[in-house]
């Protein structure tokens, strides 16, 4: 078996490792980058974009003929994980989420009419876009089928949007919108996905949600829909076939979270170890107490096993499967895995590491949401169980 990335993937991954390091680093380390909401401030990640984009290393998971690198998810896999060296990298590269997933869904279900109209302007850039799946209760969360309450009714050439969502990230910001709506209740049929500008009238932001973390650019909001008209041409897909697009997303876009959290795991301990390398404490240096090892040992092998994961989750995506036990897996794991690279770092930091000296407790603020979006870690289990339950031993084929 093979584990060496083609060398195309790995020259571009050695060149975005440059970048993160030569760029982004050092506006990351100086606290003035950043906007009230502590993410990287709008004028400084425009020249950063743009550098980005003339050495070739934006939109990555994007065709080359629409300007993107024309890479499949193995490549994703190696190149993501070092953009997130930096907490703003994704962001640089115009792969962070939840553009990079609804490019991915668009690339792969949109009309070539619809590419040009709905997807174009975000490889470019020009604008940001928004996910609307999720609502407040008793409306669609985990199971966004079954609890729908947005509801999308045809009249003449048009479906007329009515209901509520939250947790729409970037939503304030962001200028294309893919909505998923009940279209039926028919079993398995329930749902479809729209698209829509944001200049179109018939909707509102009602709030930016208050979060632990720190906030994506356009925040997390909750919006209310009240009469948005939207044309039958900007529907996705047939009428019936929402699931189909959101299975399509998240496939892609729960294993893209992992590639970046991954990044970010490492820097995490990257950052306290270089803590332990320099601090004495008892006569010896952190890192040579044992106790230390076990802490750095534990984290550095669960990010191993995270990689692993995903690399054989988009070894399968690239073969055109769903690969979605591999993906439930990863996500489990990864998402964990991030979590205890954090605070195993912030412990072996001391109170350095509760401090804002150091990025540490802004990714352990950041890190909580992992369990969560993209489907919780308990039903990414209860999907991994009904794998085993249906396949048997099977369920562990190499196939
Ligand atoms: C930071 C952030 C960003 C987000 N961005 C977006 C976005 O851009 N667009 C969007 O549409 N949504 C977004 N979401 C929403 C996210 O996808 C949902 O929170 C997630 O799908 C869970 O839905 P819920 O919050 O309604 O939880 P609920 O469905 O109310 O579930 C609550 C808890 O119950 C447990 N649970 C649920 N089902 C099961 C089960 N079958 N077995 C055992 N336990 C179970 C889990 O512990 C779960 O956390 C975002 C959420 C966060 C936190």
């Amino acid at each position: 078996m093979d584990f060496s990335l083609p060398p195309d993937v790995d020259e571009t991954r050695l060149n975005i490792r440059a970048f993160v390091d030569d760029h982004i680093i050092p506006v990351e380390n100086d606290r003035s980058n950043y906007d009230v909401h502590e993410n990287i401030r709008e004028d400084v990640l425009a020249g950063l974009r743009d550098k980005a984009r003339s050495q070739n290393l934006w939109a990555l998971s994007m065709p080359k003929q629409r300007g993107g690198g024309g890479f499949g998810a193995v490549g994703m896999a190696a190149c993501y994980e070092e953009m997130n060296r930096s907490i703003f990298g994704p962001m640089v590269f115009n792969a962070a989420a939840p553009d990079d997933g609804n490019m991915v869904v668009l690339n792969k279900v949109a009309s070539e009419a619809q590419k040009d109209k709905w997807l174009q302007p975000i490889i470019d850039g020009k604008v940001r876009s928004s996910i609307v799946m999720t609502e407040p209760a008793p409306g669609a969360g985990s199971d966004p089928a079954g609890m729908m309450q947005t509801t999308a009714e045809k009249k003449g050439d048009k479906w007329v949007i009515h209901g509520r969502k939250w947790f729409i990230t970037g939503a304030e910001g962001a200028g294309h919108f893919l909505l998923l709506a009940r279209t039926s209740t028919e079993p398995r049929r329930e749902l479809t996905t729209f698209m829509f500008h944001k200049d179109q009238p018939g909707w509102r932001i009602l709030r930016r949600i208050p979060i632990m973390g720190p906030e994506e650019h356009g925040g997390h909001c909750e919006m209310e829909f009240d009469g948005l008209e939207i044309p039958d041409e900007d529907r996705l897909l047939d009428v019936g076939r929402g699931m189909k697009v959101v299975q399509t997303r998240l496939g892609t876009a729960r294993l893209t979270h992992c590639m970046r959290w991954l990044g970010m795991a490492k820097r995490a301990l990257e950052i306290s170890g270089d803590y332990v390398a320099e601090r004495d404490a008892f006569g010896s240096k952190l890192r040579d107490r044992e106790s230390v090892q076990l802490l750095q040992g534990d984290a550095a092998m669960n990010i191993m096993i995270g990689r692993l994961l995903v690399m054989q989750a988009a070894w399968k995506l690239d073969q055109g499967e769903f690969a979605k036990s591999e993906v439930s897996a990863a996500k489990i794991h990864v998402a964990d895995t991030l979590f205890q690279a954090i605070d195993t770092s912030i412990q072996l930091c001391g109170a350095k590491g509760y401090s804002k000296d150091t990025l540490l407790e802004w990714m352990y603020r950041y890190a909580r949401q992992a369990k969560l979006v993209d489907g919780a870690s308990e039903v990414h289990k209860m999907i991994l169980a009904r794998a085993f339950q249906d396949q048997g031993i099977d369920f562990w084929s190499w196939g």
